[in-house]
């Protein structure tokens, strides 16, 4: 260990501890009393001060996202890319955490192969970030739509540096709504060129987010917007008034309603392709407690909670397939779905696992193979003992990264290597021990 590298640790750990006890200070300083004395427009003022050092401290974030991608710790840690390095450990969702490591790809240092260090992409924005006159918001904004722009047809590096200076010269008197218009404006004028080039953008921000919390967002193509309509509309369309009445619904009620029958469809045809039976069905795990009271919550394998009233209505029609769970996690009971020996036990894996196994791993089901936990050149038998979900990547690299897998109690563990853990004391994934714990 270097002398340099001793004393780069040590400032910055003396000013980590200075710049934890002044915000201390100041948190207790601040208290309701104090800060009522202010008045408002000295309150505004102090708010701003502090926001001003909110927006600062992102810079500490692209340096620290550098340094973790120069010593490559996503592939010591195993973690799949340092997006999910920071969502695992920080306990950030995945999209705060893609959030951040594109802002430091944008607006970070950067250093040379030789370790020379280099302009951030943006450097007006980056020093405007510097000086806390950005938001991480407004700051998304305009890379993003500079990123747009750069490598179309007729967009020159100084069309891109003043759409950079303008855009980043409005951050203290715009919102990021204002700033958004603003950044169209801008686009609209260098890129004039009609539809064909935002078709093609159309198609590269093509994306659908499904969130815990039920909110569905996304940009779709206009080829999936024509299909969906196609499909939807129909199925939306008021109902002819019954014995009730008119149709009720909202709109946005029907529109929903329309999504459902269609999942319904697609999950009653059962393709068969894949697992067949299995990938058509969605697999729910359940307490045996909860299926006897017929009340509380399975667990779909995508950790949607469905009331077990709904899940004993639906499991009539094989679109649920319930799989009962002992106190410790292990599989009593599988619903009818199941007819082949092999999508049993793959239905008793998910059941168990919930997708891939491996500490941290968010890979679902549907994505993993089926691991042999001793390996099978030394004997290890299809028994569901010992076999576990892991992912392509996990399947693949664990071994070379110095993991061992095994079975401890019916439930598969992961053996960190030493320089991970020096105990190397096996590790069960948090998802398995939430299945697996005792109320
Ligand atoms: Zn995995």
């Amino acid at each position: 260990m270097s002398v340099a590298y001793l004393s780069g640790l040590d400032a910055l750990t003396g000013c980590q501890h200075a710049f934890t006890d002044a915000s201390r200070e100041l948190v207790a300083t601040s208290t309701r009393g104090a800060l009522s004395g202010l008045g408002p427009v000295a309150l505004i003022q102090f708010a701003r001060e502090v926001e001003q050092a909110r927006n600062s401290l992102a810079v500490l974030d692209h340096a620290i996202i550098g340094a973790l991608e120069d010593t490559r710790a996503a592939d010591v840690l195993t973690a799949r890319n340092v997006t999910n390095l920071l969502a695992d450990t920080l306990h950030l969702t995945h999209t705060d955490a893609r959030h951040r490591v594109e802002a430091a790809a944008a607006l970070g240092q950067r250093v040379t192969l030789g370790g020379q260090p280099l302009a951030p992409v943006r450097p007006y924005l980056a020093e405007r970030q510097r000086a806390g006159r950005v938001t991480a918001a407004q700051a998304r904004i305009i890379y993003k739509a500079l990123h747009r722009l750069d490598g179309r047809p007729g967009i020159r590096p100084a069309d891109l540096e003043e759409a950079e200076t303008i855009l980043a010269s409005h951050t203290d008197t715009l919102g990021p709504k204002d700033l958004d218009g603003l950044a169209s404006e801008i686009s609209d004028r260098l890129d004039p060129d009609g539809d064909e080039p935002r078709d093609a953008e159309r198609r590269r921000q093509r994306a659908v987010h499904l969130h815990d919390n039920g909110t569905i967002t996304g940009h779709a193509t206009a080829e999936l917007l024509a299909k969906l309509r196609a499909v939807l509309d129909p199925l939306a369309a008021p109902r002819a008034a019954d014995v009730d009445g008119r149709d009720k619904r909202t709109g946005g009620q029907r529109m929903h309603d329309a999504l459902l029958d269609a999942c319904n469809r697609l999950l009653d045809t059962n393709p068969a392709t894949g697992r067949g039976g299995i990938r058509g069905t969605v697999i729910t795990t359940i307490r045996l407690e909860d299926l006897m009271a017929g009340c509380g919550y399975a667990t779909s394998t995508h950790g949607v909670r469905v009331p077990v009233r709904d899940l004993l209505a639906e499991a009539a029609h094989l679109k649920f397939l319930p799989a009962v769970l002992d106190s410790n996690g292990v599989v009593l009971h599988l619903g009818h779905a199941a007819r082949l020996a092999s999508d049993r036990q793959f239905a008793a894996l998910v059941a168990r696992d919930g997708g891939c196994s491996f500490p941290g791993c968010d890979v679902p089901p549907e994505w993993c193979q089926v691991h042999h936990v001793i390996a099978w050149r030394d004997g290890g038998a299809t028994d569901i003992d010992g076999l576990t979900l892991a992912c392509g990547y996990h399947h693949r690299e664990f071994e070379n990264r110095g993991w061992k897998s095994l079975m401890i109690n019916g439930l598969p563990h992961w053996r960190p290597p030493v320089w991970i853990d020096a105990t190397r004391t096996p590790i069960l994934h948090h998802r398995i021990t939430l299945n697996n714990r005792h109320e």
